[in-house]
């Protein structure tokens, strides 16, 4: 059965995808056969993305379309450029810059003092030319070609707090798997600096990705955000049989993974979800721990800023603390080995 409010969300995300933005092809880039990663932020002292201090390094392009995702800007695998027109001081340089004629600043009729920074994103090829000239931060380009050496020269900076923490590098998206050999390089250089690594993934990747990075991933924190695979192709634009398909397969070799899973009102908060959560760990003995991760509308209010359309429906609020707490005291009833939300092990 289809939810109206899922058809709502469903369009929100139609008008999305059809945003020249947000295609989605993978693909695999190179520089004199170096691998290069489309990588979108770096995030250093990271505390919630895996054990100990962590620098995160997030990748662009997914292949799902989860309609609460609070990182929409790692969608797609192109560079993308943020716009934030209350930062704009009216200097006109992106003006004089843009070949496209994107940028207008407009006097209004009645005060000349008020400037609005009107900005064409329909006809923006994303040159980042506006982006080189803006002082102010108002416009940026997401999403930068980087190598392996230069992101493992962010990495090793903070070596020091690995070791005393349990840290190391995460990699995360966007859907690291996306861009396997760029992972696959970066996860190799780490592990030759005997750098811990965990990879967060939503599964949706062929087997032989898994296979490659199997080897080089300390810790997988694994994404299990629906049970019934026809709602979960409603979600997130795909069903979830490769993804429990690899979950397992990983969980057999020997993996050591971190379930996490995604809470999110009105659409998986949902008794038979929770049942589910809880038989799946039960069939993964191995695994490291569930983390449950209440909803955020962190993604909600970022979509404006990259002129993605909302899906309007996903709640406005985040999970209530006592629906939350419900949950947790149900799931420890059942014996799930659930992890703080911060990711620790319970005291
Ligand atoms: S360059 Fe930056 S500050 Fe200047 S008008 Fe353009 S957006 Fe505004
Ligand atoms: S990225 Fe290039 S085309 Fe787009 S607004 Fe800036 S200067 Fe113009």
């Amino acid at each position: 059965m289809i939810i109206p409010a899922v058809v709502e969300a469903a369009a929100g995300w139609k008008s999305m995808l059809e945003n020249p933005q947000a295609e989605t092809v993978f693909e695999n880039a190179r520089i004199n056969g170096e691998p290069f990663g489309r990588v979108f932020d770096i995030q250093r002292f990271s505390i919630h993305d895996g054990p100990g201090i962590r620098t995160t390094v997030f990748l662009k392009g997914c292949p799902l379309r989860c309609l609460w995702c609070h990182n929409p800007e790692g969608m797609s695998p192109s560079p993308i450029i943020s716009f934030l027109p209350e930062k704009c001081m009216g200097c006109g340089e992106c003006v004089r810059v843009c070949p496209q004629g994107a940028h207008h600043l407009v006097a209004s009729e009645s005060d000349d003092s008020t400037i609005t920074h009107v900005y064409d994103r329909e006809h923006c090829i994303t040159c980042g030319h506006c982006t080189e000239v803006c002082d102010t931060r108002t416009v940026e380009i997401v999403g930068r070609p980087m190598s392996v050496k230069e992101v493992m020269k962010e990495v090793v900076q903070d070596k020091a707090f690995y070791v005393t923490s349990g840290g190391g590098l995460t990699l995360s998206g966007g859907e690291p798997m996306a861009q396997i050999d760029f992972t696959v390089a970066l996860l190799s250089a780490t592990k030759e600096q005997g750098i811990h690594r965990c990879l967060e993934t939503a599964g949706f990747a062929n087997r032989e990705r898994f296979l490659r990075v199997l080897p080089l991933v300390d810790l997988f924190l694994y994404d299990f955000k629906e049970t019934d695979p026809g709602r979960h192709a409603e979600f997130t634009g795909h069903s979830n049989q490769l993804i429990l398909q690899n979950l397992r397969f990983l969980h057999d070799a020997g993996a050591r993974i971190q379930l996490q899973c995604p809470i999110v009102p009105g659409f998986n908060d949902r008794e038979d979800h929770f049942a589910a959560i809880a038989a799946l760990s039960r069939s993964l003995p191995n695994l490291t721990g569930v983390q449950l991760l209440p909803y955020h509308p962190l993604g909600k209010s970022k979509l404006e800023r990259f002129g993605l359309k909302p899906a309007v429906h996903v709640s406005d609020q985040p999970l209530r603390l006592n629906q939350l707490e419900g949950w947790i005291h149900w799931l420890r009833e059942q014996g799930v080995p659930l992890l703080n939300p911060n990711g620790s092990a319970p005291a």
